[in-house]
């Protein structure tokens, strides 16, 4: 291995590593940071740039924010509430809002993702204990007994590689990670594809809300993601991407265009025109993390989910208030058997936390992409009250109880196969596939994310809302 003196004289053996500087890890590394830990945060690039993904934090999110003491990060960049989610189905459309009682007070965000993450960036690198390292991590290495003890880079500047040490490694190195198969089992499959647009002065059925787009075969979103600009997301169903040039542009003129409502059609056609399109493949990985001391992983790298619900945040920032406080009970991070207890808490906390919104995001997606079931979930929702209040509560990652969402999916099932009797009884072949499709859509999700204890154990982050955990801050 090679090894150099830091030329830039900095120091090189810290409490903390973290590989990625993204959303995950600049999260953790400005709420860690403010503890006074030291850390070295490393990415290849930490200059902006103009993203598709994490543009729209649900409530649940938001509030998470809120309570690491961040939510000052999306200030400055022109950042949208968003107070509910429209449904849309060409002409037809209703919305419902994240507030029974009328009020504002449950609101995600849309944002400008770029400005938003160099926002969380500059708060990380505020603190005079975190040091920013441009480099690329080739490495994780460890000692003898197979602990963790660092990483090596390589500066591109220098053409260089630089070894760092640290009591603990924090994986989050995004959803391409190269590290992730030694730290987890990964089963990673790609569900579909996202077109990112950005529609420019769009006049969104509902302004400051989501929209599902319900009209073509499987559903697309929109958000504002500044006061003059709305994200659409349209999805390709398909684990190939689609071919830039005609492919896209026809796609999006025969199966999004003629059923978009009348008003957001010019900015759209204005978009298409334009053709600044960007793709991301839909991933579903559910987390199966290994313990090996010295390290965790955090964000995409350990989890992800379909982003029609906009969930990511949500997870993540449930993930790091678990992972730092339970780290934060202890007086450091010398003792990598305490660490590794710690770790596995957080491990086993944070699936039982982020089921619901793992669950929901896959589960929403097959549903929108079934012709019986997408209908029986706009009759459900658009009767309004309990029937709207509670799914979008499950949906901004308010409500985590995984009973409640089970027993609202099959409450939809049902509904959607009683209308079909009622409507006529010769529907009953219909009936029955409803629940069916619901059914094989849900079940697979259920056993990767639920065991049967976790339906009746108390959820984690509820209760250290109500009764936080004890620190020991530096
Ligand atoms: C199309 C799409 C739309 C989405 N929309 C939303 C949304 O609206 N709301 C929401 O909550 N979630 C959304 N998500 C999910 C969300 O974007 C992710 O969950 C989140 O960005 C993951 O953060 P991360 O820090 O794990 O990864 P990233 O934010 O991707 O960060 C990874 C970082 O690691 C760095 N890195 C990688 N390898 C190395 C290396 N070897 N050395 C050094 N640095 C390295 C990268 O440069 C990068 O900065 C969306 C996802 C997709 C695909």
């Amino acid at each position: 291995m090679i090894t150099h003196q830091n030329p830039k004289k900095m120091k090189n053996k810290f409490d903390i590593i973290i590989v990625g500087a993204g959303m995950a890890g600049a999260t953790v590394a400005a709420y860690l940071g403010k503890q006074g830990k030291t850390i070295a945060l490393v990415d290849r690039d930490f200059d902006y740039k103009d993203r598709i993904v994490a543009e729209l934090l649900q409530p649940g999110a938001v509030k998470m924010l809120e309570t690491l003491g961040l939510k000052h990060c999306l200030e400055g960049f022109d950042a949208q509430p968003v107070y509910g989610y429209g449904l849309i189905k060409g002409e037809e459309m209703f919305s419902i809002s994240y507030n029974d009682d009328g009020s504002k007070d449950k609101s995600g965000v849309g944002v400008n993702s770029g400005h938003f993450l160099q926002n969380l960036r500059k708060e990380a690198l505020s603190y005079q204990n975190v040091q920013q390292i441009k480099g690329e991590v080739k490495r994780i290495n460890e000692d003898e007994s197979g602990k963790i003890e660092g990483v090596t880079y390589y500066d591109n500047e220098l053409e260089l590689e630089f070894n760092l040490e640290a009591d603990l490694t924090i994986i989050s190195d995004g959803f391409y990670s190269r590290f992730r198969q030694d730290f987890s089992n990964p089963e990673k499959e790609i569900t579909s594809h996202f077109i990112g647009i950005v529609l420019k002065n769009c006049d969104l059925p509902f302004p400051n809300h989501g929209h599902v787009l319900m009209t073509s075969d499987t559903p697309s979103v929109c958000y504002p993601i500044s006061s003059s600009e709305v994200r659409i997301l349209v999805d390709f169903p398909s684990s190939t991407p689609p071919r830039r040039g005609p492919q896209i542009y026809n796609y999006l003129k025969d199966n999004i265009l003629p059923f978009l409502p009348a008003k957001m059609k010019p900015s759209f056609e204005a978009a298409m025109e334009e053709g600044k399109f960007k793709i991301m493949a839909n991933h579903y990985m559910p987390a199966k993390p290994l313990i090996r001391k010295g390290a965790v992983l955090l964000g995409d790298a350990l989890n992800m989910r379909h982003p029609l619900t906009g969930g990511g945040l949500t997870a993540i920032f449930a993930d790091i208030y678990l992972l730092s406080n339970h780290l934060l009970s202890l007086p450091n991070f010398k003792n990598a058997d305490l660490v590794s207890t710690k770790v596995k808490v957080y491990y086993k906390e944070r699936h039982h936390a982020n089921a619901n919104v793992n669950i929901l995001a896959n589960a929403l997606y097959g549903v929108m992409s079934n012709q019986l079931l997408k209908e029986a979930v706009y009759e459900y929702l658009k009767k309004g009250g309990k029937n709207a209040q509670m799914p979008l509560k499950l949906l901004a990652g308010i409500e985590r109880d995984h009973k409640t969402l089970i027993r609202y999916f099959f409450g939809v099932a049902a509904f959607g196969s009683t209308n079909l009797m009622v409507d006529k009884v010769t529907n009953v072949a219909k009936a029955s596939k409803i629940l069916y499709d619901a059914f094989n859509i849900i079940r697979p999700l259920i056993k990767n994310e639920l065991t049967l204890t976790s339906l009746f154990e108390e959820q984690p982050l509820k209760k250290y809302l109500e009764q936080p955990i004890q620190l020991i801050t530096t």
